[in-house]
Parts: C-alpha cells; structure tokens; sequence
C-alpha cells in the first residue's frame, strides 16, 4: 500500500504547516498540496506577526484561551528564540471601567497565576504611570492621563523564515507546492484528493485551505456546516518611518475601534509601523481580498485623530496586507476564533483566526487523525 498516504493536507499555511509538523512527530507518511509556489503566501503572509500571550481574553473572561495562547507563545519563544522575540506593548488606560488601573492590576495578576500554573515564563507587565508612560513612549505624552497598562508579547520577525524552519524538521512529509487540489472525494475506505495531474489516496484528509475550505469539502453529509459561509478581509496598513522603535501601541478610537502600532524592520534596515488591524466583510472570490484605497485612508485617519502626533497622514503607506477571516456570523468582527471542526471519518476542517497557536492546534487535529488512523486500520 505505498501508494497510499496515511494523511493528505490540503493548504500549507501556518495551519496545515502545524498539522504537517504533529505528523512528523508520529511518524505518518504525509502528503502537504499547496497550491501556491511557496508555503505560507495566504492569510499567514499577511498578519501583524504578534505572538499573543493572549491577556485580552481576560476582559472576556475566557481563561481557556489565555492558558492556550500563553502555552502556544512560550512554545514559540523556546523552539523559535531568534524568530520570536518578546515586544513591550503599551496601552493608555482609561479613569474607569474594565479598562481602569484596578482592572487591569487585577488581569495582571490572574495571568501571572495562569502562566504560573502553565509552568511558562512571561515577561512580567505592570501598571505604568502617566510619567512613566511617557518616558516609555513619548509618542503618548498627553494620551495616558490615568496611566497605562504594560504587558509583552511576543513578535515573528519574519514568516517566510519560520515557514522555512518548519520545512527543514520534514522527514516523513512530502510536499507539493504549486498544486492545486480540485476536489475530494470519499471511495470506499480511502479518500481521493484530485489535482489537475494526479490523484493522491489517503486514508485521512486535513483540509486547511482557508477560505476555499467549503469549495473542495467532499459529499459527506455527516459533516458539520456551522462555518466557511462569511469571511472578513483584515488588514494592516504598513507606514514608512517608526511611531515607536521598542514599544507596540495600543489605542482605542472614539468609536471603539483598537488600533495597534507595532515597530518593523524590512529588509533593507528601514523602519516601518505596522498598523492594525481593520475588518471589513469579504463576498466573492477568496483571491479579489484587495481593500478599497477609500477604506484604508479612512483607517489611517482614524488613528490620526487618535494619535496625531505619529503624523500618519504625512508618512508614505508603503504596502496594504490583507487576509481572509472566518466569521461566525456577517459582522467584521465577529471572528470565530481558533477552530477546530472534527469532521467524521476521516476528514478532518481546521479553520483559523490565530496564527500563535498554529503548534497546539496542529497536534489537537492530529490527536483525532491518530484516533481515526488506528479506529480504521
Ligand atoms: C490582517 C491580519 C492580521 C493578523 N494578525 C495576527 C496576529 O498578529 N497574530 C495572530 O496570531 N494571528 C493574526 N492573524 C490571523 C492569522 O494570520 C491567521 O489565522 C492564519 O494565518 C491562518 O492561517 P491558515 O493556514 O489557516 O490560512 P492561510 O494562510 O490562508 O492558508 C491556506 C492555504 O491554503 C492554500 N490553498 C487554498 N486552496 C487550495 C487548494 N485548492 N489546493 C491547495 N492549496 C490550497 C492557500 O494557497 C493557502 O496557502 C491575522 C490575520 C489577518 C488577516
């Protein structure tokens, strides 16, 4: 049977690179089809690159998602040390509310406990005063009257670069890049995934194909349908020249959206602001995502009037990124999270919306692949 693939994945964006990598570690003859020219081009070309420790779920309530987002970023820090690197961000706070000086102590404590109890290490974040603030990120000087809240998260200097490192650890992964696969479908007990040129049999099929995840779904009515109906086109806008060299900025408009400012270097040396993120809905083709040259000058005013002493509107957008989003319903933000939709007998669906937890997301799908692989044998 060595024509047959223990597990096909469809995508080689972060998700089915995460996938590939928990395959590795058992030892399964996997197949990886990307229908790019290189891995990692979708959505995952396209983030601000932010390893969240994940203390805004706090505000939520939703301590399952801090205790994962903490676990993925540190994993990142330990195997990833010269690619993933902790930032200090800073954000302004409010004189009351859940975004008040108490508050936030009160998250800076639980998320030491979490990380604690996580055995992990943070960098430890603290309550700044508007002094303190200041000499932080002048930029700030006159926005942070009740002061700021200061915490780390960690930073991918570059993608392109990690994806490689992923690559490198393949011993039992063969991979296909500028393939695209057409369709799959079930034929008895294997699976037939169908590229111009070839089909591949495979006893399990991971699709992470992102946006074209319902597309190449096979018939299999037992699969749930909750998600892959609406997606969002986030975007960063990319400034020349540095709002902050050190710090990532965090600041809330008047109509409630949060910006973040965060420092990059491309590859010539020169400073960039990385802004982000902004939502708008996404219909049609996966691959028309541009974002309207109204909507970003409108994002980029929005945070001049926020912040108009990083002079934004003055500085050259050097490049717009966007990637496509799933949503639980037709509203910009309401993303769905990191999901993992289990399919049934062997067709597994991983839908994103966290680029940091790409390694524990990989092993929890292949946790159920491996149950399938042996259920099935
Ligand atoms: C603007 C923006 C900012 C973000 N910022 C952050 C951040 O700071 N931190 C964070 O953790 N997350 C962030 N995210 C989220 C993160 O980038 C995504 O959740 C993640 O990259 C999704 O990865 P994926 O592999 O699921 O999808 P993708 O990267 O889209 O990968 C899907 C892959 O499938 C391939 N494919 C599609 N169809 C086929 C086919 N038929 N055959 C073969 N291959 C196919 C595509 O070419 C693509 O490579 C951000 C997202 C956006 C859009």
């Amino acid at each position: 049977m060595s024509d047959v693939w223990d597990i096909v994945i469809i995508g080689g964006g972060v998700s089915g690179l995460g996938v590939a990598k928990a395959a590795e570690q058992k030892q399964l003859k996997t197949l990886l089809i990307e229908a790019s020219f290189r891995c990692g081009k979708g959505t995952s070309d396209n983030s601000l690159r932010i390893m969240h420790g994940g203390f805004r779920y706090l505000q939520t309530g939703n301590v399952l998602r801090v205790w994962d987002s903490v676990g993925a970023q540190s994993e990142l820090y330990r195997m990833y040390p010269d690619l993933v690197t902790p930032i200090p961000c800073v954000m302004p706070l409010d004189a009351v509310g859940l975004k008040s000086a108490p508050f936030a102590k009160i998250g800076l404590i639980a998320y030491d406990i979490i990380a604690k109890m996580r055995g992990v290490k943070i960098g430890h974040g603290s309550i700044l005063d508007r002094d303190e603030t200041y000499q932080r990120s002048p930029i700030l000087r006159g926005h942070a009257e009740h002061g700021s809240l200061l915490w780390w998260d960690g930073i991918l200097r570059d993608s392109d670069s990690l994806v490689g490192r992923i690559k490198e650890e393949f011993v039992h992964t063969t991979l296909k890049v500028s393939t695209r696969v057409n369709s799959v479908r079930r034929d008895g007990a294997y699976f037939s995934v169908v590229t111009a040129h070839e089909t591949f049999k495979a006893r399990s099929v991971v699709n992470t194909a992102g946006p074209w995840i319902k597309e190449l779904r096979p018939h299999m009515p037992e699969i749930p349908d909750h998600y892959g109906h609406h997606w969002a086109a986030g975007f960063n806008v990319v400034l020349e020249g540095s709002i902050d060299q050190t710090h990532g900025i965090a600041v809330r408009s008047k109509e409630g959206r949060l910006f973040f400012a965060v420092p990059r270097t491309d590859a010539y040396g020169n400073k960039l602001t990385a802004l982000g993120t902004g939502y708008i809905l996404h219909e049609g083709d996966p691959s028309h995502n541009k974002v309207s040259e109204e909507i970003v000058l409108n994002f980029v005013k929005e945070f001049s009037g926020i912040l108009p002493e990083a002079e934004v509107l003055g500085r050259k957008i050097m490049h717009v990124e966007v990637g496509l989003l799933p949503l639980r319903r037709p509203e910009p933000n309401a993303l769905v999270g990191a999901v993992k939709i289990s399919g049934e007998r062997g067709y597994f669906e991983v839908l994103s919306t966290k680029y940091t937890t790409f390694l524990p997301q990989g092993r929890a799908v292949m946790r159920d692949v491996s149950a399938w692989l042996k259920e099935s044998v």
